[in-house]
């Protein structure tokens, strides 16, 4: 029987349908000039409006500060590291010690040379760091500094004035971060690279230890990636491990130079190659290192996808389970079964809520997979960062769970926030935003709640003690969804049971 001939009748809609009341905005400001279309699209301008990423020495700072007594030495001007520090405080709440070269108009002219062989020299005859990262910038990029060379050099200062065996002493790891070249994701994925590169470099006593890359995430991701290795009775390796360089307790008195608490130590960095297995657990901030160790000792590389939700958790504790031989204990059955449970008692809040989801491409791609599981229907996905996958990935977790959408999500693999902005203000109807502190304004625009996860967050307190990986992590985000939904009020249109 063809559907015209179909004896069931079309029910007839009562009431207001929100189409119905929906008002059309009124603009914030009487100078409002409606957008040129043709302007929307980021491809289409020479200039990006609301970023959704930052530069590229930022992910490799902060790799840099979860390893032990570290300090990152950035070569650039002073602003390429005072707005890092900043943003650091915002975010951690702690302090972040990063020296500077200090670029001036000669070194911009004349190259950075000197400022690096003297700036190490002060940087270790003051602080007595074990390593230093050295992240270059743009402009030293632009200039052409010969780094290697420069760092030869630098040895040979301090040896010179403080003796080989202390020299020898302090690791200087080069991370290359020109940003205009990518953002801090790839900032982050190319200190992994660089730091395994140039420590783990024998492979000599193979351990049964596991290699972990978290990527960026949050000292409460970290200390639930290690739970979830703790109850698997797992010894691993977290690299950049920020748990407690960025989460530090307040102790006085300190001794000076102060160093804080915890990270990875130069030890553990060169003993990964000694590994069973490395997990990368977002491809793009850290996969770099995990595909080093498999090309160069043959160790298995575990890249992605990040651990959020059920479905990558369960992919996560497996092959864990896979790579050590070790069971699935009972109490991960049971943070399993508590995740589970939650999402069966607020479904109903949850099901068919239109999100917006965005963020670094892994996160955003864990996020979209965990909105899915809840029964809601992503409405448009955006990576700040664009990658090769991204697309393929996202299609992929639509193609999975297709019965939730009328309607494809839109995709945007790139672009700025701006646009991501301008697109879910064409949609007839939107209940949530999930993704970072960039979204405020955006939420507040379309006046929808936004729900806050991802890299940066910085207007909150306690979210970066709040892991979204893992069981326990999911469980905790599910609550930040639904008491959002609860705390908004909707159109009368839409149904909410309270
Ligand atoms: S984008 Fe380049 S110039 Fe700007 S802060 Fe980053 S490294 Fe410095």
């Amino acid at each position: 029987m063809s559907v015209k001939e179909s004896p069931v009748k079309e029910i007839p809609v009562e009431g207001i349908t929100y189409d119905q009341i929906k008002i059309e905005k009124i603009p914030a400001t009487p100078a409002y000039i409606p957008r040129d279309a043709r302007l929307i699209p980021a491809e289409n301008r020479a200039v990006v409006i609301n970023p959704g990423y930052t530069c590229m020495p930022l992910g490799a700072m902060l790799a840099v500060l979860g390893v032990r007594r570290a300090i990152p030495f950035v070569q650039g001007a002073q602003g390429c590291t005072t707005y890092v520090r900043y943003t650091f405080c915002r975010i951690f709440k702690e302090p972040a010690a990063i020296a500077t070269a200090s670029f001036h108009e000669d070194a911009a002219v004349f190259g950075g040379r000197r400022n690096v062989v003297e700036g190490i020299r002060n940087l270790v005859v003051r602080y007595w760091p074990e390593v230093i990262g050295v992240v270059t910038t743009c402009s030293s990029e632009i200039i052409g500094d010969d780094m290697v060379s420069f760092l030869k050099m630098a040895r040979k200062r301090l040896r010179d004035e403080i003796g080989a065996e202390k020299e020898e002493a302090v690791a200087i790891v080069l991370i290359n971060t020109p940003s205009f070249a990518g953002s801090h994701v790839e900032g982050y994925n190319r200190a992994a690279r660089a730091f395994l590169e140039t420590l783990a470099t024998r492979r000599t006593r193979p351990n049964k230890k596991i290699n972990i890359i978290p990527g960026l995430v949050y000292p409460g991701d970290i200390r639930e990636i290690k739970h979830l290795l703790q109850e698997m009775e797992i010894v691993g390796t977290v690299l950049f491990d920020i748990a407690d360089t960025l989460d530090a307790p307040l102790h006085p008195p300190q001794s000076l130079p102060y160093y804080p608490p915890g990270g990875t130590t130069l030890e553990e960095i060169r003993e990964m190659a000694n590994a069973a297995a490395t997990f990368a657990l977002q491809p793009e901030a850290g996969g770099a290192g995990a595909r080093f160790l498999e090309r160069r000792f043959g160790l298995p590389a575990v890249v992605g996808p990040m651990p959020v939700g059920v479905a990558a958790t369960d992919a996560f504790v497996q092959a864990l389970a896979r790579f050590t031989g070790r069971g699935v204990p009972q109490s991960l059955l049971d943070e399993r079964g508590r995740l589970v449970d939650a999402m069966a008692d607020t479904f109903h809040h949850t099901m068919m809520k239109r999100v917006a989801v965005f963020g670094d491409p892994d996160t955003a791609l864990g996020l979209t997979r965990f909105v899915c599981e809840l029964g809601m229907t992503p409405v448009a996905v955006a990576a700040g960062t664009p990658t090769r996958t991204f697309g393929r990935a996202a299609q992929a977790i639509f193609a999975e769970y297709q019965h939730l959408f009328l309607d494809q999500p839109k995709i945007f693999n790139g672009g700025d926030l701006f646009e991501f902005e301008e697109y879910l203000k064409t949609l007839k109807r939107l209940d949530l935003i999930i993704g970072h502190s960039k979204g405020k304004d955006i939420a507040g625009e379309l006046d929808v709640p936004l729900v806050r996860a991802g890299f940066p967050v910085y207007d909150r307190f306690g979210y970066q003690k709040k892991p979204i990986v893992g069981y326990r992590g999911a469980e905790l985000l599910l609550y930040d969804i639904v008491n959002a939904i609860l705390d908004y009020r909707y159109p009368d249109d839409r149904t909410q049971q309270l």
